[in-house]
């Protein structure tokens, strides 16, 4: 591996770390603002959780999409491509309140009454309630860097696409085949802004790393399920693989066994 190859893997790992910091450090600071949360009066108490939250949501966001402009400038360097890649839009301006009340509110009150009517205690509910609202939050967040690395991969005529980055090398099979595929290319008509963010899933953290080059090497993560899909070749199997399950290829192959039938 070459040192600006090196040094490229470098600095992704790093944005996906300070993404990571980003994250937790906003959701710590809400977690203590869910606290609010009043059984005797659910709708009031989450509408103040909201607006308690949302200019720590929206500050998240705007660090994560600066981050990303910021790795996207110094990866591009390190690549060594030249000349300068039009910064365009700042996309840091994204928590609207509309947002936060679209994504965050049918996992607040309802979800909690309708967890409650099912069995739990308020207490669980309310942590069953966290559990999606982290999920949901985090999600937004990491859309401030996402959103901003897609639009100036879009926009710029020396990237070629992008390839999945995941956070490490012990993410999910849905993320780590998906990583396992290498650059998704702008020539092939890929969407890489608009639907490129729904694929990503809540509680996931992968990022878009942009790619320059051909040859470009997969993440850590992309090289291991790129080996565990050829050793298993279907995503379910990978899964079973992964759960300690047997798979298909381990049921095929008893251990002293003859495969005569
Ligand atoms: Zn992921």
């Amino acid at each position: 591996m070459t040192a600006a190859t090196e040094l490229a893997q470098a600095l992704t790992r790093a944005h996906g770390a300070a993404q990571g910091g980003l994250v937790s450090g906003a959701l710590r600071r809400v977690l203590t603002l869910w606290g609010v949360l009043d059984i005797e009066n659910l709708d009031d108490s989450f509408a103040e959780y909201l607006r308690l939250a949302e200019p720590v949501l929206a500050e998240a966001k705007h660090n994560s999409a600066k981050a990303a402009a910021g790795y996207y400038d110094m990866l591009r360097a390190a690549e060594g491509v030249p000349g300068t890649s039009q910064a365009g839009r700042f996309l840091a301006d994204l928590v609207t309140s509309g947002e936060m009340e679209l994504t965050l509110g049918p996992i607040g009150p309802t979800y909690i009454r309708k967890a409650m009517a099912d069995g739990m205690t308020f207490e669980q509910a309310a942590r069953a309630a966290w559990v999606k609202q982290s999920g949901q939050m985090s999600h937004s967040i990491l859309g401030g860097s996402r959103d901003t690395l897609a639009h100036r991969i879009e926009r710029d005529d020396r990237a070629i696409g992008f390839q999945r980055a995941p956070f490490d090398r012990n993410c999910c099979a849905f993320c780590g085949v998906l990583a396992s595929r290498g650059a998704v290319y702008k020539a092939r008509g890929a969407a890489i802004t608009a639907k490129n963010g729904k694929r990503y899933h809540t509680h996931c953290r992968c990022q878009p790393q942009p790619v320059f080059r051909a040859g470009t090497p997969l993440s850590d993560a992309g090289q291991r399920f790129h080996k565990l899909y050829a050793d298993h070749g279907d995503i379910n199997e990978v899964r079973r693989h992964l759960d300690g399950r047997t798979t298909k290829n381990e049921a095929e192959k008893p251990s002293g066994g003859s495969a005569d039938d």
